[in-house]
């Protein structure tokens, strides 16, 4: 990592972020598509099968390695693809659980994506003796330093928490050897850019730094140079995954005020499994909620508006299946994995490309299948082609019996 006062150009002022995604263009071409072959520790590689993983996913497959041998590394590849398990094995890879001190630190955009990573890494260390902290707002701060105080080998967290505990001096920096930023474009964009700059200035000089994500606009990509070294570069093609196994449709509504009735013309529908409804605003979340509540259509809602305690309740309820339909706003688009979610609902089209695939990328994780539905009112037509052209892929309407695909 190069001197903190570089990142300070991160997002600079008034440089809005383009919508526009690029690729990322590969520098790396060593597959290693079996986790026996990547000179993992054992008690790692029994964590790994002991998870239920058999083989590495294509990213898996790429990018471990470069990150265990120390590279800096920046992979991209489509949502459900097995991103958060591939930093999470190199991370548990390099560190040595014999020191107590946070050697590898992760940041995830929101405190839900922060705790699911957390597990996944305590997971696939269970044979591993390490501990791994979620730093993340809402928490108890007193607490939050004690466990710090303790020690702990991993943090998992989201910005404003952790730069808080570096500065009180509860979160100890020195021996940090590995530096992850999940999501790593949207980590890298306007509204972290603050923060990011203040934890960036904390770490030792020579930290490795691992940058994930599905998309990853091009002045995210020109910032990364400033603070990364000759980074090993991965891209797992969009076009080689996964819109492949989400079909997705349209539904033409002539006005904004009909998409209610559309909706719940197709609530039965929507129960047939779990799903996520997307609203582009969060006084539309609890507006739509409101109203499928007064007709006696059992939904939660989620946004950040909500306190970190009922945020908590209503994920736990939506992950054990006790709710079936959660409606939000992008605050879940990225990164949050309920397996058995296989319908989106666009209430509203996202306002931005990228966020597209985020929230589509919720349905169909890992290769299952999905299905997501579009809402279409004439203002969305362009928007829905834009969509259509920048992934190569086809929007189609909505078919009678699309209860039967899901
Ligand atoms: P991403 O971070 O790329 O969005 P995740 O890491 O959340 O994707 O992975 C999506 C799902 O696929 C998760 O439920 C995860 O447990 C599963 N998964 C990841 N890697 C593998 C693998 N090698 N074998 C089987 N399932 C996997």
């Amino acid at each position: 990592m190069s001197k903190p006062e570089d990142v300070a150009a991160v997002g600079g002022e008034g440089n809005d972020l383009q919508l526009e995604g690029v690729e990322i263009e590969s520098n790396w071409d060593q597959v290693i598509d079996n986790f026996d072959n990547m000179e993992l520790k054992p008690e790692l590689l029994r964590g790994v099968y002991a998870y239920g993983f058999e083989k590495p996913s294509a990213i898996q497959a790429r990018a471990i390695v470069p990150v265990i041998k120390g590279n800096d590394v920046i992979a991209q590849a489509q949502s459900g693809t097995g991103k958060t398990a591939t930093f999470s094995i190199s991370i548990l890879q390099r560190i040595d659980p014999s020191i107590k001190n946070v050697q590898a630190l992760i940041l995830a955009p929101t405190r839900e994506l922060a705790i699911q990573i957390q597990k996944v890494v305590i997971a696939l260390g269970d044979y591993m003796s390490i501990d791994c902290h979620a730093c993340v707002g809402g928490t108890n701060v007193r607490e939050d330093m004690a466990k710090l105080q303790e020690g702990c080998h991993v943090v998992v967290g989201t910005p404003g928490r952790v730069y808080d505990m570096i500065n009180r001096r509860a979160f100890r920096t020195d021996h940090l050897k590995l530096f992850c930023l999940d999501e790593a474009d949207e980590m890298l964009s306007k509204g972290f850019k603050d923060q990011m700059y203040e934890v960036f200035q904390r770490l030792p000089q020579d930290t490795q730094v691992v940058l994930l994500s599905a998309t990853m606009p091009q002045d995210v990509l020109e910032v990364t140079k400033k603070f990364m070294r000759d980074p090993v570069r991965i891209l797992v093609k969009r076009d080689e995954l996964t819109l492949e196994g989400i079909k997705q449709f349209y539904v033409a509504i002539e006005k904004e005020d009909w998409k209610l009735d559309t909706l719940c013309d197709l609530y039965e529908t929507v129960t047939i499994t779990q799903a996520v409804i997307f609203c582009n605003t969060r006084r539309k979340v609890d507006w739509l909620t409101d109203k499928l509540t007064s007709r006696e259509f059992t939904v939660s809602a989620m946004h950040g508006d909500m306190d970190q305690a009922q945020r908590d309740v209503i994920m736990r309820e939506f992950r054990s299946g006790s709710s079936r339909v959660l409606i939000t706003t992008d605050l879940l688009a990225r990164g949050i994995d309920v397996q058995q979610v296989s319908l989106v609902i666009n209430y509203d089209l996202p306002s931005n490309r990228e966020n597209y695939i985020h929230r589509i990328g919720r349905g169909g994780r890992f290769g299952r299948k999905g299905v997501a539905i579009n809402f279409v009112t004439s203002d969305d037509v362009l928007m829905m082609r834009d969509i259509e052209k920048f992934y190569s892929t086809q929007i189609e309407e909505m078919p009678l019996n699309v209860a039967d695909l899901i």
